[in-house]
């Protein structure tokens, strides 16, 4: 499809950028280390949380090389609270690549950037543009609304030939020598005035080209199918306390969700199965001990982007067998006070902070029926 480019959209939409820009630290300088790591957090991320963990991120790791010599632990443990623990996993294999691959220079066109783990379409142009000021397309997910609104597209922008019309458009759309403003500019659109709901059209500086407004269909656009109802799983978490106090923490497998992560063993309930059993079976399929489930510590209920859960935590205590990594990366015995040495998922960290404020009782009564 060909769009009608009107030459003064490119110049009221980077006006409109270079006077409203808010200062940001990857901003500062176009450092692409600074721009990668900003991009790499900023997805599925809100601005306003990424602020403070890039600025601890590049204290501890100022340059690819410092990333690269790190252990992984040490990169996880800066990521904990943050989420899609892949991209820091996709990190710490980019920065290693960088040096051995490419002598330490950071690549500079989107087909080299596009060889780094977790860099995509859009991460790879977003460096081109931001640190090497090439000209080329960007599209995420504001960039999509601004775009399907202002020229009215009505494809599924779920649906390949949808994306397809985009990313087209979008590399029509951008003006020679002002790549980087442009996409900037429309990315800053959609964040700040061109919303997902109730964009304010009254102080859009691009009102005048924009044919959703003129035909009132901007809260129809983009045009995606309905959402399906969120699955919600029952999971359950072992925290085993031996004589000697030392509590079992568990590694997730590293090509598992939460990889490399540590928690709390157990797993997820099966239909039909008490969670009590279902406690008793993971410990076994993954650790190789037959445990006793005591009482109940806390429940946590977490949202991730496809589903979400509800945790259930029990103390339990080690009825026979030898701790063995069957189901898990590795595992280890420590004190609760060791806990901040290791990364966990946000969900586990609420049972710890249930059992640092007394709310989890370790001391057991196995004569305490479980309720389900
Ligand atoms: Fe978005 Fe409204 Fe501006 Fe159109 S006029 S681009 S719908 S904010």
């Amino acid at each position: 499809m060909r769009y009608h480019l009107p030459t003064m959209l490119q110049d009221n939409l980077i006006n409109w950028f270079q006077q409203h820009r808010v200062d940001l630290p990857w901003r500062a300088q176009r450092d692409p280390y600074h721009v990668w790591i900003s991009e790499i957090m900023l997805q599925q991320t809100q601005v306003t949380t990424v602020i403070p963990y890039f600025e601890r991120f590049i204290e501890r790791f100022p340059t690819v090389v410092h990333l690269a010599a790190a252990p992984l632990d040490d990169v996880l443990k800066l990521w904990e609270g943050l989420g899609y623990y892949s991209r820091a996993r996709n990190l710490h294999a980019a920065a290693q690549m960088i040096i051995d691959k490419f002598d330490g220079q950071f690549p500079n066109t989107v087909d080299d950037l596009r060889h780094l783990p977790g860099v995509g379409d859009y991460t790879a142009g977003a460096i081109a543009n931001f640190a090497f000021g090439a000209d080329a397309p960007l599209v995420d997910g504001n960039v999509i609304r601004v775009l399907t609104r202002l020229f009215d597209i009505d494809a599924d922008v779920t649906r390949a030939a949808g994306k397809r019309a985009v990313w087209d458009l979008a590399a029509e759309l951008v003006p020679t020598g002002r790549g980087p403003l442009w996409n900037e500019g429309l990315m800053e659109l959609g964040r700040l005035v061109c919303t997902p709901r109730s964009p304010a059209c009254e102080a859009c500086p691009v009102q005048t080209h924009c044919q959703a407004l003129a035909r009132g269909t901007q809260e129809e656009r983009p045009v995606k199918p309905k959402r399906k109802p969120t699955p919600h799983y029952d999971v359950t978490a072992a925290v085993i306390t031996r004589d000697d106090g030392r509590i079992l923490i568990a590694q997730r497998p590293t090509d598992k969700m939460l990889g490399g992560l540590w928690e709390f063993p157990g797993g997820k309930r099966e239909p039909g199965e008490s969670l009590r059993d279902c406690l008793v079976r993971e410990i076994e399929e993954e650790l190789s001990l037959v445990i006793d489930v005591g009482p109940q510590i806390t429940t946590v209920k977490h949202a991730y982007s496809h589903f979400k859960i509800t945790l259930y935590a029990f103390a339990c205590e080690v009825r026979s067998g030898e701790a063995t990594p069957l189901g898990v990366a590795d595992f280890a015995w420590v004190t609760a006070d060791q806990f901040d040495a290791y990364a966990f998922p946000v969900t586990d960290q609420k049972i710890i902070a249930a059992l640092r404020s007394g709310g989890g009782q370790l001391g057991m009564d196995f004569n305490e029926g479980l309720s389900s």
